[in-house]
């Protein structure tokens, strides 16, 4: 609150460093403001160079001491915005480690909204980002590489009724984001933002195009060429030869409709059939569009009900024409766990050894069994346990692995790891064996000598 409060005083102060030529002013005539809240965050724009951000840095020093707002600068950073044509590390280095860092962590800790929303993720920082979560989700670590992963990330990126895992896709997302921006363009135009370039690139406009349709009033807002208006498709698709020719594309249906000025640009520049087919089809369609004064042009969203954008339908959108081959909603569902209660036949005991229901740590350890074989091999590798690695306490397998590995000095884990993976994978597909194929292995070596046989584990 007292920084909303505090706002005015700060646009104002760097207002006055603008016309003294501390700061210079914004390339765009159209920018009103050079601060902008959003939650408890303030963005103040500024022309990137080093002079430019150590007075900023200055004068936000100076803010901080007369109002007592200091200004954290551990947590700020500073962000290029449309800055593609200048050398930032020429320029001061502008994207420091920390906020590299910072845009890094904040896009990884929470959904990335907010940035996304303003600054477009460059590619280098999607693949960094992607390539964290991807050994996240595959590893548990920031170090996996293309062995560990399980599926390719555009497949898992998907949303789950499409085969995938439902992951955010950062790039799809950011452009929904971005959607927002020409969307709150058409429908408030007097925010703070109103007149300032909205970021956006042609790929951004198409699916904006072909995600809303517009009903034509008084004409003023609707762009007669861009703008999906006639019977939900724009003219810029219909006559794609006749829009190559025009030099202002912008231009209102008010405009361009007033005297059937749109035609004026088109004079003695059509001279191929497939113009002409153009021009006759639009000048036909025309004839039925008449502008209603006093009426606003409307926008409708196509993707959700209520006809109004949302980021999550905008998502949605750049998935139409995937397809999954099987019915995902079914893996989904699916409860492994539930065959018992189902009646479905099943092991009620080990085969093994006849005792109780098999558990990991039954099955892979405390089975007599599973002991033999431990014991037995064990043997073959002139290896023991000691006597504090007993199974019996231990809540699990990997609890207990974890543990036993650490009475081994670190020479021997790799033995013994490879021991406890070989054990148990053989005492696994011999318990596959015995329940799916019903076969009992009665000659196999040591099956005779285990009893009487104490087990050290
Ligand atoms: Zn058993």
């Amino acid at each position: 609150m007292l920084f909303i409060l505090a706002i005015d005083p700060l646009q104002r102060i760097l207002d006055l460093a603008t016309q003294h030529g501390i700061l210079t002013p914004l390339p765009l005539t159209a920018a009103k403001l050079r601060t902008s809240l959003y939650a408890d965050a303030a963005a103040i724009f500024v022309n990137p160079t080093r002079d430019q951000l150590q007075s900023v840095k200055q004068i936000l020093h100076a803010f901080g001491a007369a109002t007592g707002l200091t200004i954290n600068f551990e947590k700020s950073s500073v962000h290029p915005i449309r800055c593609e044509n200048v050398d930032l590390r020429d320029k001061g280095q502008l994207l420091n480690r920390a906020g590299r860092l910072t845009l890094i962590t904040s896009v990884l800790s929470f959904m990335p909204t907010y940035h996304l929303t303003i600054f477009p993720l460059s590619k280098w920082a999607r693949n960094q980002i992607d390539k964290v979560r991807r050994s996240y989700l595959w590893k548990g670590k920031d170090n996996a590489n293309g062995g560990h992963c399980l599926d390719n990330w555009p497949t898992v990126s998907r949303p789950k009724d499409l085969g995938g895992l439902g992951v955010l896709d950062l790039e799809k997302f950011g452009r929904a984001l971005k959607l927002r921006w020409l969307w709150q363009e058409w429908t408030y135009d007097s925010k703070p933002w109103g007149g300032l370039q909205v970021p956006r690139n042609t790929y951004d406009r198409l699916l904006f195009q072909a995600s809303t349709y517009v009903t034509v009033g008084n004409g003023a807002k609707a762009k007669f060429w861009r703008d999906a208006w006639l019977d939900g498709e724009a003219p810029y698709n219909l006559a794609p030869h006749l829009f190559a020719l025009v030099k202002r594309k912008n231009r209102s249906m008010l405009q361009e409709l007033t005297n059937t000025t749109w035609i004026k640009p088109l004079r003695r520049k059509i001279i191929m059939t497939v113009q002409i087919e153009e021009f006759v089809s639009l000048w036909i369609r025309l004839q039925q569009v008449h502008l209603q004064p006093g009426v606003e042009d409307t926008i409708t969203w196509r993707w959700t009900s209520d006809g109004i954008y949302s980021s999550k339908s905008a998502y949605r959108a750049q998935f139409i024409g995937f397809y999954c081959g099987y019915k995902p909603g079914l893996i989904w569902r699916a409860k492994a766990e539930n065959k018992r209660k189902r009646g479905w036949p099943h092991q009620m005991s080990c085969t093994m050894c006849n005792g109780p229901m098999e558990s990991g740590l039954h099955l892979c350890l405390t089975c007599p069994f599973a002991q033999e074989v431990w014991n037995l091999i064990l043997a073959w590798e002139n290896m023991s346990l000691p006597q504090q690695a007993a199974p019996t306490n231990a809540t699990g397998l990997g609890e207990w692995w974890k543990r036993t590995e650490t009475f081994f000095p670190k020479t021997h884990r790799r033995d013994f790891n490879s021991i406890v993976i070989y054990t148990w994978w053989n005492i696994w597909k011999e318990w596959n064996r015995r329940v799916f194929l019903a076969l009992l292995v009665l000659s196999a070596p040591g099956s005779g000598a285990y009893q009487g046989k104490s087990f050290s584990l």
